[in-house]
């Protein structure tokens, strides 16, 4: 897919503020500084237009971007932040489960895990939350140029395994860097064969 346009649409702490449910969405969301900001500005080509490096957890805010005037990525509040209260924490999950669990637009969810990392307690948590909701979901590895391939796959075998533990089937699994574009024609195809659908 070539990207002709994209637009900030809209940020919203509210979900009755959303733009009218038209067009088919994928959303974006994984821990904080995960490089969930980073990913989306090397999809679209466009650098600041997701922000990056925002201080974590501060803002709430769902983002639109309108892609192509046909298509949306949706920028999801990350998870995990362990500076914010408890009371931060369960609004946030209440917006978000809302948004994931209501959002008759949602193609689906684009879940990152940092593939610096084994398996990470809140990302399997999260992943199980999506499954046991029937949310369908694809998991994005980032900052893969940080390290060599080996541990990025090794990591990525160690994740797989853990949830198949709590599922029968694992979710496609892609391979990302923002720096230099590992995984973007994988993304962008995959959201191309969806819109097609
Ligand atoms: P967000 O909080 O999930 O939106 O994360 P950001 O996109 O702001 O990224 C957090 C930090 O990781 C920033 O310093 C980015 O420059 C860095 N970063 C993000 N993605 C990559 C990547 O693919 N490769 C490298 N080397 N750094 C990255």
């Amino acid at each position: 897919m070539i990207i002709k346009s994209a637009e900030f649409t809209v940020s919203n702490t509210k979900i009755s503020k959303l733009p009218l449910p038209e067009l088919p969405e994928y959303a974006f969301i994984g821990r904080s500084n995960v490089g969930k900001s980073s990913l989306i500005n090397m999809l679209v080509d466009v650098k600041g237009l997701a922000k990056t490096s925002q201080k974590p957890g501060k803002t709430q805010l769902i983002n639109h971007f309108l892609i192509n005037k046909s298509w949306y990525i949706v920028d999801l509040p990350g998870y995990g932040y362990a500076k914010s209260s408890k009371s931060n924490r369960s609004d946030w999950a209440k917006f978000i489960r809302h948004y994931l669990e209501k959002r008759e637009s949602l193609q689906c969810v684009f879940v990152l895990i940092d593939s610096r990392l084994e398996p990470q307690k809140i990302d399997i948590e999260f992943c199980c939350s999506l499954g046991e909701r029937g949310i369908p979901f694809i998991l994005a590895f980032t900052k893969a140029d940080k390290q060599g391939a080996p541990k990025s796959q090794q990591n990525m075998a160690q994740f797989r395994k853990e949830l198949l533990t709590h599922f029968e089937e694992v979710p496609q699994m892609i391979l990302t860097s923002a720096e230099n574009q590992l995984g973007r024609d994988d993304i962008l195809t995959l959201i191309d064969g969806i819109n097609q659908n």
